[in-house]
């Protein structure tokens, strides 16, 4: 039995199910929780053990892993509401309280405020990687707290992921994703922006992309989740956009990155106009579409259509063996 071999499991939806099944697998004594029980059902069927309250899954357990949609469901557990009682109240004294939710920072905070208060230790590590990552085993893991609380987790969050980041103190895993998400949600609309802009002027995609991927527009928005099909096989947009990260979680992230921005008092403009738009893109359809889509609208919005000229033949076709030239100077600035 690993140290904190005994956890409750709480929240066993998309990511919580897959991670907590491999810590079944890696031999934690885990007891799993949801209220939605179709959610229950289908993590028991797939092997997870599970009780029948939250509080039942408590018993004997040293770490309480929570799974949620929000900051207000990790509080209202903690606290107990509407007539339920609270994690806190009826975890054994030391307990740990490990909260992997996506939440506000200062909703993170207050949550391990709480629970030391009440006796308890917290650490917050919200993750990156999605569903697949979480099936995999291959989360990154950005984790806040005491040192000597995140190396007791570190074992454990090492089961579930394959990088673990200890960012500071309470609050700082989830500070460090959305600043994270905050920089992915502006640069594919910029990156998209371009792509756009480039049909519009006859620029191929691929022409575009030999440039700016080598030059100083490079970045994971672009090179790794290219929002156009072609330069980048694997990307969402050569599967009609099926995620990948949904356009609705980026719009969740980076509402959490302006409730930061607004509670810090930093003048941030970008990143509320990012929310503003995979917002609005989300509540007209695109909430269950790759983030990348997000080009979709903003051809729609630009009178493009969407099977353009300049999406066809590469400005220069790759050929086995041939030397690819391209625009950019050495140092990677661009012309
Ligand atoms: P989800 O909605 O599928 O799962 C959350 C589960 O928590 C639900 O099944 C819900 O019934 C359960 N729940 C809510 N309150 C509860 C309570 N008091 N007790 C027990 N169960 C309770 O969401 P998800 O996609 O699994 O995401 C979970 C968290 O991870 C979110 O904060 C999300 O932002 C974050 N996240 C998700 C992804 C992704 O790709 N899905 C990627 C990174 C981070």
């Amino acid at each position: 039995m690993p140290q904190m071999g005994s956890v409750a499991f709480l929240g066993l939806g998309h990511m919580g199910a897959p991670m907590a099944l491999n810590l079944v697998r890696a031999g934690y004594r885990v007891t799993g929780f949801d209220v939605v029980p179709t959610a229950l059902e289908a993590a028991r069927a797939q092997g997870v053990p599970v009780a029948g309250s939250a509080i039942d899954a408590l018993a004997g357990a040293e770490l309480v892993l929570t799974m949620f949609p929000s900051g207000r469901h990790v509080l209202d557990a903690y606290r107990g509401a509407n007539g339920e009682p609270g994690l806190l109240a009826a975890a054994h004294p030391g307990t740990m309280f490990l909260d992997c939710s996506t939440i506000n920072v200062d909703e993170a905070r207050e949550a391990a405020r709480l629970a030391v208060e009440a006796g308890h230790r917290s650490v917050d590590a919200p993750v990156s990687g999605g569903v697949v990552g979480a099936e995999a085993g291959t989360l990154t893991f950005m984790a806040g707290g005491e040192p000597a609380d995140f190396n007791a987790v570190r074992p454990l969050l090492e089961v579930m992921g394959k990088r673990v980041v200890h960012c500071g103190a309470h609050g700082a895993g989830q500070a460090a994703k959305i600043c994270n998400n905050l920089i992915l949600g502006v640069s594919m609309i910029a990156v998209s922006e371009a792509f756009v802009l480039g049909e519009k002027l006859g620029l191929t995609h691929q022409a575009l992309f030999d440039v700016a991927s080598a030059a100083s527009g490079q970045c994971w928005a672009l090179t790794t989740n290219c929002p156009v099909p072609g330069p980048v096989p694997a990307s969402p947009a050569n599967r009609d956009y099926q995620p990948g990260f949904a356009s609705t979680l980026m719009a969740k992230d980076l509402n959490l990155a302006v409730n930061a921005l607004h509670s810090t008092g930093v003048a941030g403009q970008m990143g509320a106009l990012a929310a503003q738009i995979y917002d609005r893109f989300a509540a007209e359809g695109g909430a269950g579409r790759d983030f990348s889509a997000i080009i979709t609208e903003i051809r729609n919005a630009s009178g493009q259509p969407a099977g353009d000229a300049a999406a066809g033949e590469p400005a220069e076709p790759r050929l086995p063996g041939r030397r690819r030239t391209t625009t950019a100077h050495d140092d990677g600035s661009p012309e």
